[in-house]
């Protein structure tokens, strides 16, 4: 865009030029040829009195020499009649009439005409008028023009080339920004900001997405620390009316009574479980989750949280496909644990009645994986990645499935602790959860 504003200024400056230089010459030329006609004029005094037009014809004949670039001369009479006249030997004959009539210089086409009194004591007795040939203009034209051109194509390159270097700088910073930009929407830290030394309008715009960031940053804190205090508020009458209603529970044996309580016990386990997520989130984003590290034996704890679930999710089956016995591995085997309970939760909560989940472990010498896979509604592939962040739910699922999407926020989280790894896979039916866990000397690093 600079290249283009500096060619089109230099081509307007170019032809200002050119206009002036050949105005300039244009004036040179009249000043010249009406002093020449001048000195004719005053030569051809006697001539128009005593009425010698031979005289005069020798006079204009003198032309050819002194002048070749005259193409006629001509000396008229005080009653503008033709007294006199020159024609340059092989010259066409230029326009009579506006030799005859002509007030003040013209140019026309490649001539010039100029024409001047002939006094004597301050009286008119005749004209002179002289047709020039501009042959110097065209050159003068053509050699300004093939300047400017040359002039113009060396600034085009010199500008082009200036851009190609600075260009890079530009780009440069413009991805680093659009890179910085990537992360923050990827990773939700918006507590980085983009370093930038500029002085032009990249660096203003990096201020502005810096400022915007932090105003984020604010409000996310705000948000979270809103979270963590209303959650912590929850729990203490959550613990008090299950504890009541526990009670109840024990000492009501009549229907449908029983059945209410136990129906409420049910939402306050729900309501328990969502407290928990936001406490975690909270813990989370406070840096305060801690790991318990124990060893245990994988195998087992994969099949208790398989027989839990199952008991609340008759409608599903959930098997273990494996013929593993033993998977000892060093983890928190509570937070291991509720990444399990998520992942087949969801397993249940995002698929059909009567449909399967399947779990299955592999241990491929560095990791443990573990793999769960249902047969339910599946994440769209644009969306695998996405939903580990925090309140992420995917379009399909958000209108009809109750949720926060906090769950494998939680778990993705879990897992990085353990410094393993965590992802989702599409399947023709459904979808694939996948958590990996260092195993022998890969855990201890
Ligand atoms: P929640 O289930 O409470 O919404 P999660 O964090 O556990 O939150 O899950 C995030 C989103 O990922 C869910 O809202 C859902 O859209 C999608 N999801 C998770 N597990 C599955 C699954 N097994 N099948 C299909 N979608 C899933």
């Amino acid at each position: 865009m600079q290249v283009f504003t500096s060619v089109i200024v230099l081509a307007i400056f170019f032809m200002a030029y050119i206009f002036t230089d050949i105005r300039d010459y244009k004036e040179r030329k009249v000043k010249s040829v009406t002093s020449l006609a001048h000195v004719i004029g005053i030569n051809s005094v006697s001539t128009i009195l005593f009425e010698d037009n031979e005289a005069a014809k020798d006079i204009l004949a003198g032309l050819k020499n002194v002048a070749p670039e005259i193409v006629r001369a001509d000396i008229l009479d005080k009653h503008n009649n033709f007294f006199a006249g020159y024609l340059r030997p092989g010259a066409a004959n230029p326009d009579t009439l506006l030799i005859k009539y002509l007030k003040e210089p013209v140019f026309k086409d490649t001539l010039l005409f100029v024409g001047d009194n002939i006094m004597n004591n301050d009286e008119l007795i005749g004209r002179v008028s002289l047709v020039v040939e501009l042959s110097e203009l065209s050159a003068l034209k053509k050699s300004k023009s093939e300047m400017a051109a040359i002039l113009l194509i060396a600034a085009l390159c010199i500008s082009f080339l200036i851009a190609l270097a600075v260009q890079p700088y530009i780009s440069k910073r413009l991805l680093y920004l659009v890179n910085a930009i990537k992360r923050v929407g990827q990773t939700g830290n918006y507590d980085i900001p983009i370093i930038d030394n500029g002085k032009d309008e990249i660096s203003v715009l990096v201020r502005t997405f810096n400022n915007l960031m932090k105003e984020v940053n604010e409000s996310q804190q705000r948000k979270d620390e809103f979270i963590g205090i209303a959650s912590h508020e929850l729990k203490t009458p959550l613990t008090s009316i299950k504890g009541y209603l526990d009670l109840l529970n024990v000492m009501e044996d009549k229907e449908p009574n029983k059945q209410c309580v136990q129906k409420a016990l049910e939402s306050t386990h729900k309501l328990e479980k969502l407290i928990k997520d936001l406490l975690d989130v909270s813990k989370i984003q406070s840096g305060q989750l801690q790991l318990n590290i124990s060893r245990f034996n994988m195998v087992e704890l994969l099949d208790e949280t398989i027989a839990a679930i199952q008991m609340v999710a008759r409608t599903h089956s959930i098997t273990r496909e494996d013929d593993h016995e033993d998977q000892m591995i060093s983890a928190d085997k509570e937070k291991i644990e509720q990444v399990l309970i998520n992942l087949l939760s969801n397993a249940v909560k995002y698929s059909a009645p009567e449909s399967k989940v399947i779990v299955s472990s592999k241990n491929n010498g560095t990791e443990l994986v573990i793999k769960i896979r249902d047969y339910g509604i599946g994440v769209p592939e644009d969306e695998l990645n996405q939903i580990f962040g925090r309140f992420y739910r995917t379009k399909n699922s958000s209108v009809h499935i109750s949720g926060l999407g906090l769950g494998l926020y939680i778990c993705r989280d879990i897992i990085l602790r353990h410094k393993g790894r965590i992802w989702a896979e599409k399947e023709t039916k459904g979808s694939s959860f996948y958590f990996a866990l260092p195993v022998g000397v890969y855990a201890e690093m």
